[in-house]
């Protein structure tokens, strides 16, 4: 066994704390990786909370994992000592069903999530994410990372990143299109950068004012303030899709009548109570979708790295030590983050 050293929560309340722990012996086909940085998404702090369900305690959270490789299994060819790589929100599937033969292991009914799933290497016990100093993972989980990208930067790409590149792809965001992104956190940040990349009209709706030169910079053409009625009927019948990344429940119908004909309003947000339930005629009037996604597929994933390192796209990032994660979580609950923390597990290795 691997000794490593992480942080964990031990209930829905507490602060997280310093937590030894374990890992395995690396099989023939593991990649077993030192992290240097791991990305904080809202949806380690939804887990950390039980919004979704009850979570297993203690809890070691992180999905958005860059690190360099320490050692292979026989078995491993991709990889070797020394490469950069990277873990995003899975570590194993079924391997079988129709979904992972399509490369769409995060819709397959039987993955196996970085943290708060039952680790099938470790019987009885749960797996435990980034927020540690090393992780074992299976290769064909690992997905490379370019030198070239800043490894702190590129962290959030394995969430943030493929959350907004997924959809976006699927829904075939292009140049002449004019695309909307709720939000502007870990993952609206990645969206602007993303729909600006494939060339639409990007526009952003926030409820933080003074968010707006950052979002310019970002990648925004223009900005909306969404709490303001009148700003937002102005938006009606405008756009070909929105991006909506907003973690906590509200109002989706000003959202919905600002997209055109045809037009499609995508969730990725996952707040822990229901959005009020949309008005349909909203929808029916125009022929409008209402739809979900959840991360991407292995390949996909891989793309979107290949992507970044060809366009030089990496995330805002603040870096913290692992000891700061409980003062991230309370700005992050504020809306207060710019745009992403990335976690230097350097602190914790000392
Ligand atoms: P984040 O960094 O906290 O950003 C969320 C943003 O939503 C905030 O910065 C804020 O933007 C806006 N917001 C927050 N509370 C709001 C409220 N009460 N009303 C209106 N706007 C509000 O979070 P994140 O890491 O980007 O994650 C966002 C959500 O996506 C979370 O629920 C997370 O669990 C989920 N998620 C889903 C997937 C997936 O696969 N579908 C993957 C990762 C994360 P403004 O200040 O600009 O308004
Ligand atoms: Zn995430």
């Amino acid at each position: 066994m691997i000794p490593t050293s992480g942080y964990a929560a031990f209930d829905a309340r507490s602060p997280l704390k310093p937590f030894p722990f374990d890992r395995r012996d690396p099989g023939p086909a593991d990649v077993q990786i030192d992290i240097l940085f791991c990305g904080v998404c809202h949806s380690d702090l939804h887990t950390v909370k039980s919004d979704w369900g009850p979570t297993t305690y203690p809890c070691v959270p992180g999905h958005e994992i860059v690190g360099r490789v320490a050692k292979v299994g026989r078995e491993v060819k991709k990889f070797k000592e020394g490469d950069l790589a990277g873990v995003g929100c899975l570590v194993d599937s079924d391997r079988t069903c129709p979904e992972c033969r399509a490369g769409l292991e995060q819709y397959c009914d039987n993955k196996v999530f970085t943290y708060n799933s039952p680790d099938k290497h470790l019987p009885g016990k749960t797996t435990y994410g980034g927020y540690s100093t090393g992780i074992v993972v299976d290769q064909a989980f690992v997905l490379r990372v370019s030198e070239k990208l800043n490894p702190a930067a590129a962290a959030p790409l394995l969430c943030a990143g493929i959350t907004t590149y997924s959809p976006m792809r699927h829904w075939k965001v292009t140049k002449g299109q004019t695309v909307g992104v709720v939000g502007l956190g870990g993952l609206g940040h990645m969206g602007l950068k993303f729909a600006h990349a494939f060339g639409a009209r990007t526009v952003l709706f926030t409820t933080s004012p003074d968010k707006t030169a950052d979002a310019k910079r970002l990648g925004a053409d223009e900005v909306v303030i969404s709490k303001d009625p009148d700003a937002m009927a102005k938006q009606s019948g405008q756009f070909d899709f929105i991006l909506n990344t907003v973690a906590a429940p509200h109002n989706l119908d000003p959202f919905l009548s600002a997209l055109k004909r045809d037009g499609t309003m995508v969730l990725v947000g996952a707040p822990a109570t229901p959005h009020p339930s949309p008005g349909v005629f909203g929808l029916i009037f125009k022929r409008r979708s209402l739809a979900g996604s959840l991360i991407g597929g292995l390949p996909e994933t891989q793309e979107m790295l290949d992507f970044c390192a060809e366009r030089g796209i990496t995330a805002d990032v603040e870096v913290i030590p692992m000891q700061r994660i409980n003062e991230a979580y309370d700005r992050m609950v504020k809306s207060d983050v710019k745009y992403r923390f990335s976690i230097d597990l350097a602190s914790l290795k000392k």
